[in-house]
């Protein structure tokens, strides 16, 4: 499964007539968190709207950080995130491939792996598979810079099996592709501002 279908489900869920049988959950675009201060009862967050910079305060129950690896909801609450993000110096690429690779089944999976490096087919039964290209890195900075293509085949330079040319190959064409250092997010607790009630968490 892919997470495209994750955020699919999810907004098929939430809308108003999605079946939950409930009122849809209000969504806002282009919203960010500017600023966010706790007393133990109520959080006060400061929102900005990234499309015209206008800022407003609201008052919530409950603030959860789900914005992923790089959270500003984490950043702001606990702190910056060179604090809690433990570096593997490792690389990611994972990015739809427009089909399979040459020889292999449209459903096969495949991995062409050796030290410090691999090359991941994904068979999907509904769709073209997903490639994964992962990579140890000593110096993680460096990785963004220069062209991303250029980088990948010479990382995979030595590998050069027809799988591995097919994923390299189609790596400029793509439109979708995530390419990032592979981190741990370590924290000592995962909570702060105080605790809830049990009232809270219902209304929350
Ligand atoms: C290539 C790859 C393969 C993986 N494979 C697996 C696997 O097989 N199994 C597994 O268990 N885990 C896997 N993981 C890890 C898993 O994807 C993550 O642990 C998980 O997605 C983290 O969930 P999250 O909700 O914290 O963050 P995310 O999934 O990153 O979700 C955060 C979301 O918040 C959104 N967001 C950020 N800021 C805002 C804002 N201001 N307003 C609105 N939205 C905002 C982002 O756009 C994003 O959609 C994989 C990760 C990668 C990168």
């Amino acid at each position: 499964m892919v997470r495209g279908d994750v955020e699919a489900a999810l907004w098929q869920r939430i809308r108003p007539d999605g079946g939950s049988g409930e009122s849809g959950v209000e969504v806002r675009f282009s919203t960010a968190p500017v600023e966010i201060v706790g007393d133990g009862t109520v959080v006060e967050v400061e929102l900005e709207d990234v499309s015209t910079g206008r800022r407003s305060r609201e008052s919530f129950d409950l603030v959860v950080g789900a914005d992923g690896l790089r959270s500003t909801v984490r950043s702001l609450a606990f702190g910056p995130h060179e604090r809690f993000m433990t570096t593997w110096n490792a690389m990611i690429c994972a990015f739809s491939l427009p089909g399979q690779a040459p020889s292999f089944g449209a459903q096969d999976s495949l991995v062409s792996a050796r030290s410090g490096g691999a090359v991941w087919v994904f068979g999907l039964a509904d769709r073209a598979p997903t490639a994964l290209l992962t990579y140890c890195a000593k110096d993680v900075g460096a990785q963004f810079t220069g062209d991303r293509t250029e980088r990948l085949r010479d990382v995979f330079a030595d590998m050069d099996h027809p799988a591995v040319r097919h994923v390299l190959d189609a790596l400029p064409t793509t439109t979708d592709c995530l390419f990032d250092s592979v981190h741990q997010v370590k924290m000592d607790r995962w909570s702060t501002g105080g605790s809830c009630s049990p009232a809270t968490r219902r209304g929350a």
